[in-house]
């Protein structure tokens, strides 16, 4: 999935998943009282998730925090998926 995407050849995708299942896990797990997960903790988990995400999938080229930039331009996100280079300094990575 995404295999041409910049983040799939600049081998970020797993950080860009664990990020999502943090996510997912924090959003669903309070839901069901036997996870034990509270509603605070899932939120940590999953705030923490998302900003692992924003924090590690980056450039290798520029260092630019992809997600970072996606956070406060959306459309950004589009590009990291269906690119081979990066939106902040146009490196193609094969
Ligand atoms: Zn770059």
């Amino acid at each position: 999935m995404f295999s041409h995407s910049v983040i799939s050849k600049t081998q970020q995708m797993w950080k860009f998943w664990v990020g999502v299942a943090a996510l997912i896990f924090g959003s669903v797990a309070p839901i069901f009282e036997q996870s034990g997960v509270s509603w605070t903790v899932g939120t940590v988990i999953a705030v923490v998730g998302y900003g692992f995400t924003v924090a590690f999938v980056i450039c290798p080229a520029c260092g630019q925090r992809w997600f970072y930039k996606g956070l406060l331009d959306a459309s950004l996100y589009r590009p990291l998926f269906s690119k081979s280079s990066c939106p902040g300094c146009n490196h193609l990575f094969e």
